[in-house]
């Protein structure tokens, strides 16, 4: 049995889904442990591209168990709309390639009403959420008061909790927001519908995993969103409301104690920035609208254009570090072949002071990136597939980089395609 967990190592949207659905190949299960229907991972293979946000990258592969465990927001209107574009792109989808864990809780539809309502009071102070109910979802698990999947198999007593559920939901609706309140028949029909269409994906999916593990199955765990948005390790309050770092993925997978392997780290070749909060190496103007246009950089979910910048290589060692990643996939370095000379964020100042350190959050917004540059290689790179092939230039600046993150570089991504892989 060998487990390995993907995961992100800066801002998110480093390429995780994409280098998920090329490692699949070697894995019988891949586990979503955390986060919802927040983000987007875009996979592109011979069925075409698809931007998943909760059902895991194996989907795709046959034979491939796709698991969502107990640490993820289980929002069932959304995930059975993915579920329905997916199978209408030629994927099968049955209770043998997705198993939902009884113990993930249930995002309710209330959950994204009070996220766009918290946004919308907090103005200019916003967290700029993707209004998923990711904020209001992950408190309500934590004060208990949302509901487990596995409830759905048992009416009397969902009923007695929703009773309690919903009594404390409309308080806040209606005194906190002046708001519309929920009544019960609406959230049960809810229930019904959504609830209904997933329920038969619902199990005891630690059982199931214990079994697998007897029997030597390989385990995947992908994240989502990186180390920087973790709500422990993250640029709080600008993370999300989950932990998205690999030691976490024991817990919500349904594994709890279970040793990771392997956790391999996607950094991007540069940076981007999906939302608010401090991003010390941004760029601004025209370089930063080339970079984002040459990268394609606006949201799988929302279409928003992502702040860009250089690699940075502060954040990148702090995600290294907090993710304990002893392997990294560096992704998207083919976009990066229009530059001459490639900016590298290699430390910050803060009042006067350099370091490279990534510094506690309240510090962030003093901190300026200082930028250094590396030779270029101007030409396409995106057809190479060997280490010896690309352009010295190339290898320099991720030789450069790994000697400054604390990780080891193994895979290098030069196309969004399955193939587009180079092996170090
Ligand atoms: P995730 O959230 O970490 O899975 O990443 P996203 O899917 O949000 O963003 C990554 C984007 O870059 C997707 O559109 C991928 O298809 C694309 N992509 C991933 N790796 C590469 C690469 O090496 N080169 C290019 N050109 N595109 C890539
Ligand atoms: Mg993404």
């Amino acid at each position: 049995m060998s487990n390995c967990a993907i995961v992100g190592i800066n801002w998110g949207d480093e390429g995780k889904g994409r280098i998920v659905d090329l490692i699949t190949q070697d894995y019988d299960i891949v586990i979503r442990y955390q986060g919802g229907g927040n983000a987007g991972h875009t996979v592109v293979n011979d069925l075409g591209k698809f931007a998943l946000h909760l059902l895991p990258s194996g989907i795709f592969r046959d034979g491939v168990v796709n698991i969502l465990g107990n640490g993820v927001a289980l929002d069932c209107e959304n995930l059975w709309r993915e579920m329905e574009d997916v199978e209408s792109k030629g994927v099968k989808i049955t209770p043998d390639n997705l198993k939902i864990s009884e113990r993930a809780s249930l995002l309710l539809p209330w959950h994204r009403e009070l996220d766009a309502l918290e946004e919308t009071r907090l103005k200019d102070q916003k967290y700029g959420s993707t209004k998923q109910g990711i904020a209001p979802f992950y408190s309500d698990k934590y004060r208990k008061k949302t509901i487990m999947a596995g409830e759905l198999f048992y009416p009397e007593y969902l009923q007695a909790r929703l009773k309690n559920i919903l009594e404390w939901e409309n308080l806040i609706l209606e005194n906190i927001y002046h708001a519309p309140v929920w009544s019960m028949d609406k959230i049960l029909n809810w229930l019904e519908e959504y609830g209904g269409k997933i329920r038969p994906f619902i199990c005891d999916t630690g059982v199931f995993l214990k079994d697998s593990i007897k029997q030597d199955k390989n385990i995947l765990f992908e994240a989502q969103l990186g180390a920087l948005r973790d709500l422990d390790y993250g640029i709080y309050p600008y993370t999300t409301s989950s932990n998205a770092i690999a030691a976490y993925a024991p817990v919500g997978s349904g594994l709890p104690g279970i040793k990771i392997n392997k956790i391999i780290g996607v950094v991007k070749a540069y940076s981007t920035c999906a939302g608010e909060g401090p991003f010390v190496c941004e760029l601004f103007g025209e370089e930063a609208d080339k970079l984002r246009e040459a990268g394609h950089e606006y949201g799988a979910k929302t279409g928003r254009p992502r702040r860009v910048g250089p690699i940075d290589i502060p954040a990148t060692r702090y995600g290294v570090r907090v993710q304990n990643a002893n392997s990294i996939a560096l992704t998207k370095l083919d976009i990066l072949s229009y530059l001459d000379k490639i900016p590298v964020c290699t430390r910050y100042k803060i009042k006067n002071q350099e370091t490279e350190e990534f510094p506690f959050p309240a510090l962030l917004n003093q901190a300026e990136p200082v930028i250094e540059y590396l030779p270029g290689w101007r030409r396409d790179i995106s057809g190479v597939r060997s280490w010896d092939d690309l352009p010295k230039e190339a290898r320099d600046y991720i030789n450069y980089i790994e000697s400054k993150i604390g990780a080891d570089i193994h895979y290098i991504s030069v196309g969004p395609e399955r193939d587009a892989i180079i092996l170090k």
